[in-house]
């Protein structure tokens, strides 16, 4: 039986017809080496937040179940012109998109979680010696509803695929050569590495490297499936691989710094400090399906006989999480609701942390050298993050990255340009 590779390409590398071309070349290099070869796409360029704005001039409160129908459209458009490319230079090649496919994903719309992949219809077509090239980023429920699985889902979307056919390989390509000690659009001089481990890049992603969807990585880790994460403008470059546990002798205690802008710090004041107010108060988000980051309770004061509680979330989550709070402002005897828009979380993530000491104050003197005020911290085996203002985010990152000695002698190669 011949090896199936899988291979996605993210907006910037289907961004024109031109691009699309370059990428036909590229999974046909892939399918002369004798693989099959299953594509999976993102939609064009920034197809996907002009689609978001679109819905943001009808309505501030559109329902979930018609922005997936609206923002599944943007992978639909990829799918059908690489492969038309790819048919144009002599190939067989056929389009689906998820429901042709049988992605299921939970009955959650505009991040749901892909439940099971049906594979019937990849092996009839891979068997006529198809090149298949599927849509990213969207789902369909049990009764046939369209879904999406969240900002960046199509490397999930790609990961998952690639497990349950058992592909070799599934190679991620992108608008930079590989995954970087840090964006390398905010620290030109980031060293790219030429190897990571799933926990590593699980970390590195879920605090904001959106170089991989961290479901993504969760999956390839679940199935032990390696994933190459490479440049589509520069192919000969190999990128670097995500894999099992790499050797801990050689690794400096922190490997890789990132900033995520994309949330929100809500502070509930004056709760009353009795057991069951935290199961209530959280219980209550996770019904709306909204996920907490980082969580402070501050010291009871005990005249009031009330603490306050302070928690990070998605940015897109806030307009639900005020209203839950609105809710259970009676039942839970809140008192003011304070939200911070305008804050970043920056972190350092290494598996050598653990071996280390002085890591964290590192960190710590890092950030107040430079007069940077941390608002909450939360840390993790191989991580530590700090919340800071959101202005101070870029000078935190470059300066965590002087003070881990991350630098590489060159200027990274990035690709592309970031929505306004
Ligand atoms: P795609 O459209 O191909 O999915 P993304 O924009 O989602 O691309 O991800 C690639 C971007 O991730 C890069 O352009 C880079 O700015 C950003 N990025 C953030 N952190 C890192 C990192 N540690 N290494 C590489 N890229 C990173
Ligand atoms: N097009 C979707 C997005 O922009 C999915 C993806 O690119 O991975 O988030
Ligand atoms: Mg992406």
């Amino acid at each position: 039986m011949k090896k199936i590779v899988v291979q996605k390409f993210g907006g910037t590398s289907v961004a024109d017809t031109d691009r699309i071309k370059k990428v036909a070349q590229t999974v046909i290099h892939e399918k002369e080496l004798g693989n099959d070869v299953i594509v999976v796409v993102s939609a064009m360029g920034h197809t996907t937040d002009n689609l978001l704005k679109l819905a943001g001039e009808i309505t501030s409160n559109p329902s979930p179940r018609e922005m997936d129908a609206l923002l599944s459209t943007g992978e639909c458009v990829s799918i059908a012109l690489l492969t038309m490319a790819i048919q144009s230079f002599g190939y067989k090649a056929v389009s689906l998109n998820a429901a042709q496919v049988g992605i299921y994903t939970e009955n959650i719309h505009t991040k749901a979680r892909i439940i099971n992949i049906k594979t019937e219809t990849l092996k009839k077509y891979l068997a006529e010696d198809n090149i298949i090239v599927i849509a990213g980023f969207q789902g369909m429920t049990s009764n046939g509803d369209i879904t999406t699985l969240g900002r960046g889902g199509s490397d999930t979307s790609a990961v998952a695929i690639a497990a349950t056919v058992q592909a070799e390989r599934c190679d991620i390509y992108t608008d930079v050569n590989g995954v970087y000690t840090a964006d390398p659009r905010i620290v030109p001089k980031a060293t790219k590495l030429e190897e990571i481990s799933y926990d590593e890049m699980l970390e590195l992603s879920s605090v904001g490297a959106n170089v991989m969807h961290p479901r993504a990585v969760e999956t390839g880790k679940q199935h032990k499936l390696p994933i190459r994460v490479r440049s589509s403008f520069n192919i000969n470059d190999i990128g670097t691989v995500i894999h099992g546990v790499r050797d801990m002798e050689l690794q400096k205690p922190v490997t890789g710094v990132a900033t995520d802008l994309s949330q929100v710090r809500i502070v509930a004041c004056d709760v009353p400090d009795k057991p069951g107010t935290a199961a209530q108060l959280f219980g209550a988000l996770a019904k709306e399906h909204i996920s907490v980051d980082m969580i402070i309770q501050s010291y009871a004061r005990k005249v009031e006989n009330t603490n306050d509680i302070a928690f990070t979330i998605d940015k897109t989550d806030l307009p639900k999480a005020v209203s839950v709070l609105e809710k259970l402002r009676k039942e839970v005897n809140l008192g003011n609701v304070h939200i911070d828009n305008d804050i970043a979380k920056v972190s350092i993530i290494g598996a050598g942390m653990i071996n280390n000491t002085g890591v964290a104050s590192c960190m710590f003197k890092t950030l107040a050298d430079l007069d940077i005020n941390i608002k909450m911290i939360s840390t993790s085996e191989i991580k530590i993050s700090c919340l800071v203002d959101v202005n101070d985010s870029t000078k935190a990152v470059q300066a965590l990255h002087d003070a881990f000695n991350l630098a590489g002698d060159e200027v990274a190669e990035v690709h592309g340009t970031l929505p306004d």
